[in-house]
C-alpha cells in the first residue's frame, strides 16, 4: 500500500500537465466539467482506501461502466454465450469505430469498444428483468455506497446524440447479432455510462479485480479464473487504441472513460482510480495516465 504522501507527490508531479489535453465535448454535460480537477484513490486488498486531490468528488464514469457490464454478463451467461457474440482482440481504431465490427458475422472485436459494450448491454437486456435497476444495485453494493446515482441529464444528452452508437447497434442487428429493441438497449447503455462515482468509490468497486474476484464487501463476485480473464481483456483492450502505450508506461490492467477516469489494478495488491477530465488523442485521461505511470514507477510494480 502506498503512503498518502506518495499519492500527494504523484498529484504534484502531474499537475503541470493540466491544460495539455482536451475535455470530451460531444455532449454539453461533459463539456462543462472543470478541467482542473485531479484526484487519485487507492484501495488495498485489506480494504483500506487512501486518496489525494479531488478523490471524493463524483464524476461521469462513462466507459469504465463497461467493466461492470461485462462482469454482470459473466454472472448470467456461459462463456460460449458471450464469446460467440463478441471477440477478445485489441482494437487499433477509436472506441466508437464501426470498423471494429467484423463484417461477416457482425462481431465486435472486444467488449470494451462501444460495439462490444452494446452487445453486452443487449445480453443483459435479454436476461435481466430490469437491467438499469440491477446495475445500480450491483455497483452500489460493490463500493458499499447507496448514494451512487445515474446522471439522468448525461444519459438524456447522450441519447440525443446517439447517431453513431445507434448506427453501430443497427449494423450488428443487420447481422443478427443484436436481439432487443435498439433504443431500449441504447437507453440502458447510456445510463450505465452516466453513473456518477468518485475515485474512492471506483477504487473500492474494482477491488474484486485485484482480489481474485472477491469484492470490497467480501462477496465472491466472479471466480479467480474469470478475474484473470477480465484482467487480460483490460490489459489488451481497456484503453482502446492506447492499450499498448498504457501497458508500456503503466504496466497494469486498466479501463478508461471519456469522463477522464481510469481504473487500474495490481492483482493481489490494490486497485486504483485516477480522474482528470482532459483527454489525449485516444480518449484516455492525459494527466490520469501520467499519474498511474508515476505511481507504478514509485511502487516499482508492473504486471509485466
Ligand atoms: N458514452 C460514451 C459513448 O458511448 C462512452 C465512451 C467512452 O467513455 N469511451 O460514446
Amino acid at each position: 500500500m502506498p503512503e498518502l504522501a506518495l499519492l500527494e507527490q504523484v498529484m504534484d508531479t502531474v499537475r503541470p500537465l493540466l491544460g495539455q489535453g482536451k475535455i470530451a465535448d460531444y455532449i454539453p454535460a461533459l463539456a462543462n466539467v472543470n478541467a482542473n480537477k485531479l484526484g487519485i484513490a487507492v484501495t488495498s486488498i485489506d480494504g483500506t482506501t487512501i486518496g489525494a486531490g479531488d478523490y471524493l468528488e463524483p464524476f461521469s464514469i462513462q466507459s469504465i461502466s463497461k467493466v461492470f457490464s461485462l462482469t454482470m454478463a459473466l454472472c448470467h451467461y456461459t462463456e460460449d454465450e458471450i464469446w460467440s457474440r463478441v471477440g477478445k482482440e485489441p482494437s487499433g481504431q477509436s472506441f466508437n469505430s464501426l470498423v471494429q465490427v467484423e463484417l461477416e458475422r457482425g462481431l465486435p472485436r472486444n467488449p470494451f469498444i462501444n460495439a462490444g459494450a452494446l452487445v453486452i448491454a443487449d445480453l443483459l437486456q435479454s436476461r435481466l428483468g430490469a437491467p438499469k435497476h440491477r446495475m445500480l444495485e450491483v455497483v452500489r453494493s460493490l463500493c458499499d455506497n447507496t448514494s451512487i446515482r445515474y446522471d439522468n441529464k448525461v444519459a438524456a444528452s447522450e441519447y440525443q446524440n446517439s447517431a453513431r452508437n445507434a448506427a453501430i447497434a443497427y449494423l450488428m442487428k443487420s447481422f443478427g447479432n443484436f436481439n432487443n429493441d435498439v433504443d431500449t438497449v441504447l437507453q440502458s447503455y447510456f445510463h450505465y455510462c452516466s453513473l456518477r462515482m468518485s475515485c474512492a468509490d471506483l477504487s473500492r468497486a474494482m477491488l474484486y479485480l485485484a482480489n481474485g474476484g472477491k469484492s470490497f464487501t467480501g462477496e465472491q463476485l466472479v471466480t479467480r479464473v474469470q478475474t484473470r480473464q477480465l484482467n487480460a481483456l483490460l490489459a489488451t483492450s481497456g484503453l482502446y487504441d492506447g492499450a499498448g502505450e498504457f501497458a508500456y508506461r503503466v504496466g497494469m490492467p486498466g479501463k478508461s472513460g471519456v469522463g477522464g477516469g481510469i481504473i487500474a489494478v495490481i492483482p493481489g495488491d490494490l486497485s486504483v482510480c485516477v480522474w482528470s477530465p482532459e483527454l489525449d488523442k485516444n480518449g484516455n485521461s492525459l494527466a490520469g495516465t501520467a499519474a498511474l505511470e508515476a505511481l507504478s514507477q514509485a511502487l516499482g510494480r508492473s504486471i509485466f
